[in-house]
């Protein structure tokens, strides 16, 4: 191997002798090397390519080889490898001849001693030619790299020596269209646009320059073509300490750039006027908050001209208090991209302006934000709230003085109620006395003329008295005071108890009067029977009052029905029911038509007609209350047909009037052993109901709430719960359903005790598992007539006409006993008489005021009392009453005529 760190040297020696004295004059000198000595021309080619000397000592003269042919072969191996001729004597020309030829160095065989330098010397002169060769070949490289990238480069390049182009690239040409000839030599000035460019660049930029020429400008050039182009030209002295030796350039074509940045800054200017002229105050500011731009609307918003902005921050127009608030905002559109806030500007003058600020982060990281100034906005909402609460505190005010009417109205409406209550109740009892005397007169009095007087008295006072009636009547409905009760009545017997109401005024009058209930009427009809009984009452009255000759029909019929499911799935079955009243009387002219059902309207007068004009006004209301309508088809002369519709009726098909009704004795009802549990919160109810019953086999048990009562009911399993609908906590309803729920209590009857006679209440007690309702305070006879539906009973009545309702009298304490009873017996007994037959409400009432009147003259309490139930029967139209309180007339006279007797 070779060792390249060794120096290798190559003998070409015949003398074995001769290498070993060299190379030991070599090492002593200090020289370390490996050697080989050839002696053949073959060897040492061989030898030159395998063993790569790095030098060659060769003899001069050998047998079969010699020194010039080897010093050839080098050179033509290397024709740089260091070669000593190495040879005996040698003279000049030898010498002269070695060096030619190309050898290095020659040595002396007698002068061995200089070989050792000889080498050395020859080696250093050989390194350095062979770098001196490597530099040579490198800056040529440089030369040709730098050639290529001076001509190639896309920037124009080129050298300019006292402002005249010395040199420039391909791409300078390109660019300005000249080729290198027509531009080398001349003046750089040919090639700027104008000359004041040139000025501005080549001698004011370039030449004054402090550096010389070094720097970076836009320069305008202009083209062979006449294009005029854009360019950054960058230059640099050649060098800094001789301007002469010129600078170099390069020139970018910017041109497009340009073009580009102009479009933009055109298209900018767009948005810029936009920006200027828009109506809502623009601020862009950096991220620091500086303003950059404002636009006009920022001047006329706070009175700062764009130039005192642009010396501002945001720090500089928010209000210092709300300084840290404004700063999140503001951050948070650095952060987030965006923010929406209400904020206060300050103005140059020192007021504040609240304004809608949006705000978005621009590309690049400057600050949009646009407000707008709502300040007025503000103000209006301000006054619009104030006037808001203002007109709330009106409202509330309104509301009370009207709620505060309202209850003046109510009460007023109340007082007028009670008023007329009390009024007609005061005037009536007079009235009754003024009647009933100038009846008594009327038997005094023999003179004619007199006895019509007195009858146009009586007459009067009739009318008024149905008047004050009436007047009551519409009130109450007026009011609201009227509420209706509703129950089962049968139709059959219902209707046909007109025909014997009418029947004596029919008879006086000689009309006939046909009843006509159609075949389809239900037995039984729900509805307030009092209610639709005066309802009829007075269409039918009227019907005879204003017909002469002919006849009265009253015709009932039902239409529509229909099966209804209620919200609570009960099933109902409905109709409406319709009731005709036809007459062949006066008529009623179109005229009128439309007002008869108007308070007060009537034709002819109040003495004419002995009515009101409150009759069918009080009929229509009555109607609507029960959500019915009236009509009337008529003609003058031809007779009337007035129309009642009552819809939505229940009914059953087959009913039958419940027996016993009125009029009950205790004394004469003896209730078997029974327990009943009485519930209710309030004493006196519980007590009203033992007190009584006090007198009974009947036990009763108390309880003042729900669940005791469920407990005692439990315990005791009483015969009848009566239980108070209105129960704090556990209601009635919710005790019927816990008792109910009971297996050993469920059959147990359990009565509703209320004080409320609401038609929807009545209704929820019908619907419910209660087996009847009493009403509180119940009298004795309501009580138990309710208690005989349930409990079983004696009865010791013998006949229903002996009972009596009113007190007996104290005897001794009638006035004239005889004399009343004789009057009872006669005059008084002869208008009686047909009411058995006939019950004609008006002449009953008469008959009541006057018993009445009779009563208070001889001062007897039971015809008094009597007379009152009779008339309050009267107005009540309750026939069954009637014919029952009739009934006993007979029984009250007999036990008076008994007394007289004794
Ligand atoms: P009044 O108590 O006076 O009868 P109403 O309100 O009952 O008052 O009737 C008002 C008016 O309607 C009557 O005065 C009468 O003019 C007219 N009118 C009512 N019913 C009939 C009828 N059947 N025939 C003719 N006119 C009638």
């Amino acid at each position: 191997m070779i060792d390249k760190n060794h120096l290798r040297i190559l003998f070409v020696e015949d003398l074995v002798s001769d290498v070993d004295l060299a190379v030991l004059e070599l090492l002593k000198e200090g020289l370390r090397f490996e050697h080989k000595r050839t002696d053949s021309s073959d060897e040492f080619i061989k030898a030159l390519k395998e063993f790569k000397p790095d030098i060659v000592i060769s003899d001069y003269m050998m047998p079969s080889y010699n020194g010039m042919q080897a010093l050839i072969d080098t050179r033509e191996f290397d024709p740089l490898l260091p070669f000593i001729m190495f040879t005996g004597s040698m003279n000049e020309e030898t010498a002269v001849e070695c060096i030619k030829a190309g050898a290095n160095d020659y040595v002396i065989k007698e002068r061995l001693t200089r070989l050792p330098f000889a080498v050395k010397e020859v080696l250093e002169k050989h390194r350095s030619q062979i770098e001196k060769k490597a530099a040579e070949f490198l800056a040529k490289e440089n030369q040709n790299k730098l050639q290529i990238i001076f001509r190639l480069a896309p920037v124009g390049i080129g050298l300019v020596v006292d402002q005249v182009f010395r040199e420039v690239n391909d791409t300078f040409c390109k660019m300005t269209c000249y080729n290198r000839r027509e531009l080398l030599g001349k003046n750089v000035k040919m090639i700027y646009s104008t000359n004041k460019g040139y000025k501005n660049v080549g001698i004011v930029k370039y030449w004054q320059n402090p550096e010389k020429g070094t720097g970076s400008t836009e320069a305008r050039f202009k083209c062979k073509d006449g294009r005029i182009l854009d360019i950054v030209l960058d230059a640099t002295p050649l060098d800094k300490n001789d301007p002469a030796k010129g600078v170099i350039f390069t020139a970018l074509d910017i041109t497009e750039r340009k073009q580009r940045e102009k479009e933009l800054w055109a298209s900018e200017e767009k948005s810029r006027s936009i920006m200027e002229n828009s109506a809502d105050a623009i601020f862009i500011s950096d991220p620091r908050g500086k303003y950059v731009y404002t636009n006009k609307a920022v001047t006329d918003m706070l009175g700062f001209a764009s130039e005192e902005m642009k010396r501002k921050t945001i720090n500089d127009i928010i209000p210092q208090n709300k300084k840290d608030e404004y700063l999140e905002i503001f951050e948070k559109v650095l952060s987030q991209g965006k923010a929406y806030a209400e904020v206060e500007l300050l103005k140059k003058d020192g007021n504040f302006i609240s304004a809608d600020l949006n705000s978005v982060l621009l590309p690049g990281g400057l600050v949009y934000a646009s407000c707008r100034d709502i300040t007025e906005r503000k103000r209006t909402q301000k006054e619009l709230l104030d006037h808001r609460d203002r007109l709330e505190e009106l409202v509330k005010e309104r509301t009370e003085e009207l709620s505060n009417a309202k209850k003046e109205a109510e009460e007023a409406n109340r007082a007028k109620s009670e008023f007329l209550a009390n009024m007609s109740h005061e005037i009536r009892t007079p009235l009754n006395a003024i009647l009933g005397y100038t009846d008594l007169l009327n038997s005094l009095l023999v003179e004619k003329i007199q006895k019509d007087y007195l009858n146009s008295i009586y007459l009067s006072g009739r009318s008024l008295l149905k008047l004050i009636n009436d007047i009551l009547d519409l009130a109450k409905i007026e009011a609201g005071k009227l509420e209706l009760e509703y129950d089962y009545v049968e139709a059959y017997s219902f209707f046909s108890e007109f025909e014997r109401i009418f029947s004596l005024k029919v008879l006086e009058k000689g009309l006939k009067f046909i009843l006509d209930i159609s075949s389809g009427t239900p037995s039984g009809l729900y509805i307030d029977e009092a209610r639709v009984r005066q309802i009829i009452f007075n269409i039918l009255g009227n019907a005879v009052k204003f017909t002469s000759e002919g006849s009265i029909i009253l015709k009932v019929f039902v239409e529509n029905p229909r099966v209804v499911t209620s919200s609570k799935d009960k099933v109902e079955e409905l109709i409406d029911l319709v009731i005709e009243v036809s007459d062949t009387g006066i008529g009623i002219s179109n005229k009128i038509k439309d007002l008869i059902f108007e308070p007060f309207t009537q034709v002819g007068s109040l003495e004419k007609t002995g009515g009101t004009g409150l009759g069918l006004s009080i009929t229509k209301k009555l109607l609507s209350l029960m959500n019915g309508s009236i009509s009337v088809r008529s003609k003058p002369c031809r007779g009337s047909t007035f129309t009642l519709r009552i819809p939505a009726i229940a009914y059953r098909k087959d009913y039958a009037i419940p027996k016993s009704d009125i009029l009950i004795d205790p004394s004469e009802i003896i209730f078997e052993e029974a327990s009943i549990l009485v519930v209710d919160d309030v004493k006196y109810n519980r007590s009203y109901i033992i007190d009584a019953l006090r007198n009974t086999h009947l036990k009763i048990i108390e309880a003042e709430d729900g669940a005791t009562a469920l407990k005692m009911a439990k315990e005791i399993v009483p015969d009848l719960i009566i239980v108070d609908i209105r129960l704090p906590k556990m209601d009635g309803y919710q005790l019927l359903s816990k008792i109910k729920s009971v297996k050993k209590l469920k059959q147990i009857p359990v009565l509703a005790y209320s004080a409320s006679v609401l038609k929807t209440q009545k209704e929820r007690i019908n619907k419910s598992d209660f087996s009847g309702l009493l009403t509180k305070p119940a009298n004795v006879t309501e009580l138990y007539l309710t208690l005989m539906n349930i409990l079983p009973y004696k009865s010791l009545k013998k006949d229903e006409s002996e009972l009596l309702v009113s007190e007996p009298d104290m005897i001794d304490e009638i006035i004239n006993l005889p004399d009343m009873v004789n009057a009872l017996e006669t005059d008084y007994y002869e208008i009686w008489k047909p009411f058995s037959i006939r019950q004609p409400i008006s002449e009953i009432h008469d008959f009541a005021d006057k018993l009445v009147l009779l009563g208070l003259n001889h001062n007897s309490g039971m015809i008094t009392g009597y007379g009152k139930e009779l008339i309050s029967a009267a107005e009540s139209f309750n026939i069954d009453a009637l014919l029952k309180l009739i009934k006993k007339y007979k029984v009250l006279v007999e036990n008076l005529r008994n007394s007289v007797k004794t």
